[in-house]
């Protein structure tokens, strides 16, 4: 029986040499926030740590880029970013855990925030990867259009370590927005499609649209400090006071501070149950234009808000349950999660992506769904020791998915059993 050795690279040149110098299958490891994502690893001859490997490397505030090693936790990175008002567009649930931008990447992860800006696929524009083979390729730079990166980069998002190490990505970055509001609707799944259509279709421009299983449509703008309110307002108006909630009754300083500077009222009710109003009424005009209390003042304001975090939690799963990762159009999504006997669901109605928690024994039939719609699905966790499947029906670029493997890792030393059956 092999004994797995970790190596822990601090740089370009020694993680080169700890792939050249391991012989047989390398497990590829970040901050280990999703190292139970897709299938599981099989036995491997050596794990590489990539969590010292970490740093900027060079900070364009100009330009809007930055290069970083891969395993920088993205937290860290976005608190050396702030104080230049800049930072990367991407609010994954499990940044806060300490992801790393190279686990982040490899996993195609993303939060609410794709809505506008996509996911790390559309953030990224280099990478430097080490092959099977110890080949340092590298593709894209600094340049925000540079078609030379564009695949390389594409490839290895959401390749689980199966194709390479990431070892240092360049990012684009994007100003911190002035403020920041949410407004929460407490409703069905199939009334916050309703509100998603009138969202999308209006000139209300959400930075993130999410339905939790919670019962509640979290809906969040950002602007400057001048505007927000009337596009808070606007929105509200649009959609009807009698849904509107006030989740703001925790504690938030940052909140309250704005609150107090504007002279918001203290207390604006919390609007009715769920149920409690018809349909015909909830699309009727605000019978009153009481104020919309600001949830968060600035992006951290937004992050530490309670209705955010349990969504964050949501996504996160349950250790009881298994949690699938599911991609559709969006029309579809409500239409497939309505057939998913789910314990819980966080569903991007303008992104089509929602993580859901079922038991394990449903999962085959899940994939087999979201198959049948045309979407994508992976599984993200599952309880310890369960046989869950990772994966679904093959797509039909299985065959380019193997060729890809077998050009860049000919000998399958990279995260044996993540693809299984697939490859
Ligand atoms: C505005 C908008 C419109 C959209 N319209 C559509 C649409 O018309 N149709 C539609 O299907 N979706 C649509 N979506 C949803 C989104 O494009 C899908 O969720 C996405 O295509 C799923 O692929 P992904 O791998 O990027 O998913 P992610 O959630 O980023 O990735 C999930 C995991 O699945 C893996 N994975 C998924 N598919 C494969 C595969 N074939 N081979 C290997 N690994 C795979 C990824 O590697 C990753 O690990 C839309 C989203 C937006 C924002």
């Amino acid at each position: 029986m092999s004994t797995t050795t970790t190596i822990r690279p601090t740089d370009l040149r020694s993680l080169r040499d700890a792939v050249l110098d391991t012989a047989g299958t390398i497990g590829i490891a970040g901050a280990g926030t999703a190292a139970d994502w897709a299938g599981p690893l099989a036995p491997v001859d050596a794990v590489l740590d990539t969590t010292g490997l970490t740093g900027v490397i060079t900070h364009n505030p100009g330009d809007m880029t930055v290069s970083v090693r891969s395993g920088t936790p993205l937290r860290q990175l976005q608190d050396e970013l702030a104080p230049h008002g800049q930072h990367v567009s991407f609010d994954a649930a499990r940044i806060a855990d300490g992801a790393t931008v190279g686990g982040l990447v490899a996993t195609a992860d993303a939060g609410p925030a794709a809505l506008v800006f996509g996911s790390l696929r559309d953030l990224v524009i280099g990478v430097t990867i080490v092959l099977a083979d110890g080949t340092v390729a590298r593709s894209g730079g600094h340049v925000i259009k540079n078609v030379a990166g564009y695949d390389l980069t594409k490839l290895l998002h959401g390749s689980h370590g199966t194709l390479g190490v990431l070892a240092e990505v360049v990012l684009r970055l994007h100003p911190v927005p002035e403020r920041a509001a949410t407004l929460a609707i407490h409703c069905s799944l199939e009334e916050a499609a309703e509100h998603a259509a009138t969202v999308l279709g209006g000139p209300y421009e959400p930075a993130a649209m999410e339905w939790t299983s919670d019962g509640v449509l979290l809906i969040r703008l950002e602007g400057t400090a001048d505007a927000l309110d009337a596009r808070v307002q606007r929105l509200r108006t649009a959609l009807g006071t009698g849904e509107l909630l006030d989740l703001q009754a925790h504690s938030d300083q940052g909140a309250d501070r704005d609150r107090t500077e504007q002279g918001l009222p203290e207390n604006l009710g919390t609007g009715p149950e769920p149920g409690d109003v018809p349909p015909a009424e909830r699309a009727a005009p605000p019978s009153d234009e009481r104020p919309v209390r600001r949830i968060g003042t600035d992006e951290s304001a937004v992050r530490r808000d309670e209705p955010w975090e349990r969504y964050a939690s949501l996504v996160r799963g349950a250790p009881e349950f298994a949690t699938l990762r599911i991609g559709v159009r969006p029309s579809l999504l409500p239409a497939v999660l309505a057939d998913l006997p789910t314990e819980s669901v966080t569903a991007g109605l303008g992104t089509g992506v929602a993580t859901v928690a079922l038991p394990p024994a449903a999962v085959a039939a899940a994939h087999a769904r979201v198959h049948a719609a045309g979407g994508t699905s992976v599984l993200r966790s599952r309880p310890a020791g369960a046989e869950v499947p990772a994966w679904g029906p093959p797509p039909s670029a299985i065959a380019v998915l193997r060729a890809v493997k077998a050009e860049l890792d000919p000998q399958g030393r990279f995260g044996p059993g993540r693809f299984d059956p697939w490859m």
